[in-house]
This record gives C-alpha cells, structure tokens and sequence, in this order.
C-alpha cells in the first residue's frame, strides 16, 4: 500500500497542518514519563521548517470528554517539543478560536505553532465536519503523522482529509514507516516467521488471530487469552480468565491452525494465584493442576522454555500483548523472560503497541527490537487487515 507521501508535495514556505500523536503517559505531577511519541514526529516536523513552511501542529491528550481543562492542556507537550526541536513553540490557547486563528494568521515561515488539545472541541472525536473544516482552513497543507489514532474516524484524522486534494495532504514520515512496516510483515515476511499473541482477551485478538494465520509459520498463545483456548481443549483451568462465548472461536483457530499447518502453542504451565492481587498467594502449577478457585496470571517457566524452543529458529518475531499480568511484580517474570529472548534474538522483532511497547521499555530492551510501533489499537487493526480511516485518504489508488 503506497501513500502519498510528504516529500512528493511542493511545501516550501508554505502554511502545514501537522496532526499528531502527543498523547503522552504522564506521572500524578503531570511530567511526561515516556515522550517516544513526541521524539516520533521530530523528523516530520523538521522537515518542513527545513522547507521554511509556518508549521501548525496539533495533538489530542486523554480524554477531556469536549471539555476545556488545564489538566489535558498541552502546555507540557509545548515545553518538551520546544527542548527537542531547539527552537521556540508558540501555544494557542484554544483550537480553532480568535487565538489560534490570530496566531496561525500571524505564523512565519519557520515558526511553530501548538494548538490546544483537540479534543476540548466536541466535535473532534463526532467526526464534525464543520471542526473538520474549521482546522483546515488555517494552513494549505495538511500532514498526518499520527499513527497512534489513525484507527480513529476523527475530524483531525480522517474528516480534514476531505478538504484537501492529493497534491496538498500526505502521510508524514512516522505515519509511512509504520504502514510500511506492517505491510512488509504480513506480506514478505522472512520465513520462519512467528506471531507472539496475549494480552487479555480472545475477543480483543479473535480478528488479528484469524488474518495471522495464513501468514505465520508458528503462533505462540499467552496471557489471560490462553485460558479460553485450554478450557475448549478440556484443561479445568479454575477460575482463570475464560470466554465462555467464545470456545467455539478458540476451536475455530485451532482448526484453521491446524488445516494452514501452522505450528501452535499454548501454555503448559502457569503461575497460579489464588486472587487477582500482588500480593495473592501463588505458585507454580502444570495446565493440567490448576487448582479450584484459583487463577493463572502468568505463564511459567517450561512455557518460556517451550517458547524459547519454538523461537529459536524464526527469522521473523511479531509480538502483542503480555504473557501475564505484568503490572504486578509477581506475575510479570514470563512477560520479561520473552522480552529478554526476542530482544537477543537475530531476527527481525516487531512489538505492537501499547501494553507490550510499554512492557519492553520498562524491562529496557527496547533498543534492541527492531521496530516498536506507537499505536496499540492501529497497529492491531492493521493485522486485522483493515485500512485505517486516518490512512484511507492518503492511499495512491493503483492502475487497474
Ligand atoms: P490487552 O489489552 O488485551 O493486550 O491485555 C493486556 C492486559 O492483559 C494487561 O493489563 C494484563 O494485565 C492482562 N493479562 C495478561 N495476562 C493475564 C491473565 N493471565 N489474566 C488476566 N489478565 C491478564
């Protein structure tokens, strides 16, 4: 899938609307704890002003729910964007009021401009099209760069890009990398390749499971999700995480498994705890002795060796979603072991976003995956095979 792309449009000294992702984690004090998604959009941004293009760029925060609030100001975002761009980042004190228009009317060529969150207009995540038109006004450009809510049919994502033609919008170069990414893997991977799939739930993953698996060699089941799969495979798993509604998915997939010839594993052991607590008791138990009443939380150490086994040969990791609970010390220890596995791993290693970018930057191997995507519900959609709305827009339609 080709976009259009920033470096094919004629931008310089011209007016960029910059949408992006800075929806950053911050801590009870309000400092940003992780700004990999603010460092993302650097080389986009950099690239127009390069262009003495008069940059607007714009962000949602949380969920302020259409409401202005100084908590999900991006004030923060402006500062941290200031030190990492070296130059000074002017904030509009709304998005599309008498402030941002006066200051995105007033912006020089190479100057900066950081409107309000987005999402203090209602209308932002409506879809508006009257929010839609109202950003597009403000510049003769727009850029998205904002993988991370692509999935999202939003007035700064999808509606805005009904108001430029293809000569004036594209997908910046964050955006293109990781549509590039996803598509090299699911349609050239290097072989073997394999998908590492957890997190919680079936229900989240059933899709990306089924359009996986014409595409992977081996499937490597983990984390809550496992227990469905062992329940239908008649394993009493005690009070485990278990959907119930979706058994006859679970055997779905592991027909469909089993008729691709893909290898599939699920775990053979568990850390079991009596309650879903840190401090639960716990021990160490076979699939096969899961005590009544109790739960597993994380997968045990056969199971990691059994992993490191089937991994041992790939040439292609894809991994999404923790082997357990990994917010609690306890249950973490398979989620780290795996992480530590790919990371020395020669292959090339691919980390959906989300829940398992965070869980391998907190056990610090991040540097050495080879691509961590910045989107955990796009980068989800996109090995369901869909098209994102954000994207939809910006695809060059081929020759029949
Ligand atoms: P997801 O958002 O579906 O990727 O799921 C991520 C969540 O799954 C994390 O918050 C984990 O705590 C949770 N999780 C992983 N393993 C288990 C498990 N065995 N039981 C319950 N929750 C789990």
């Amino acid at each position: 899938m080709q976009l259009y792309s920033i470096k094919d449009l004629e931008l310089a000294h011209k007016r960029v609307f910059i949408r992006c992702d800075f929806n950053v984690p911050m801590d009870e004090y309000g400092n940003i704890t992780d700004d990999r998604r603010i460092r993302a959009a650097l080389s986009t941004i950099n690239f127009c002003l390069d262009q003495d293009c008069s940059v607007i760029v714009a962000s949602h925060m949380g969920r302020p729910k259409g409401e202005r609030s100084d908590k999900f100001s991006l004030a923060p975002i402006q500062r941290r964007l200031q030190q990492l761009l070296k130059r000074d980042v002017i904030l509009a004190k709304d998005v599309i009021g008498e402030d941002a228009y006066a200051k995105a009317q007033a912006l020089k060529p190479s100057e900066v401009l950081l409107l309000e969150n987005l999402r203090f207009e209602k209308g932002e995540e409506k879809n508006d099209p009257k929010l839609s038109k109202a950003l597009a006004d403000m510049a003769e450009f727009y850029i998205n760069d904002a993988f991370g809510v692509s999935h999202r049919a939003h007035a700064s994502v999808e509606g805005i890009t009904h108001f430029f033609d293809n000569e004036h919008k594209a997908a910046g170069f964050l955006l293109q990398k990781e549509i590039q990414f996803f598509g090299t893997l699911l349609k050239r991977p290097v072989r073997p390749f394999a998908a590492i799939v957890g997190g919680s739930k079936v229900s989240g993953k059933l899709e990306a499971l089924i359009n996986l698996l014409p595409r992977v060699d081996k499937l490597l089941i983990g984390g809550g999700m496992a227990f469905t799969f062992l329940k239908q495979m008649g394993y009493d798993v005690g009070n485990s995480l278990v959907e119930d509604d979706l058994l006859q998915d679970a055997q779905h997939v592991m027909d469909e498994a089993r008729r691709l010839g893909v290898k599939f594993y699920l775990p053979v052991d568990v850390v079991a705890a009596q309650a879903f607590a840190p401090d639960a008791v716990s021990k160490l138990v076979t699939v096969q002795e899961i005590p009544q009443g109790w739960m597993g939380l994380d997968i045990g150490p056969a199971t990691v060796r059994l992993y490191r086994e089937a991994l041992n040969d790939v040439q292609t990791v894809l991994w999404n979603g923790p082997m357990g609970v990994f917010e609690m010390e306890r249950f973490a220890r398979g989620s780290s072991k795996i992480a530590h596995f790919v990371a020395d791993s020669y292959a090339t290693t691919v980390v959906g976003g989300g829940d398992t970018a965070d869980l391998v930057q907190r056990i610090g191997v991040d540097e050495e995956m080879s691509f961590i995507s910045t989107g955990g519900g796009a980068s989800l959609e996109l090995l369901e095979g869909k098209i994102l709305p954000g994207v939809q827009q910006l695809v060059i339609e081929e020759d029949a």
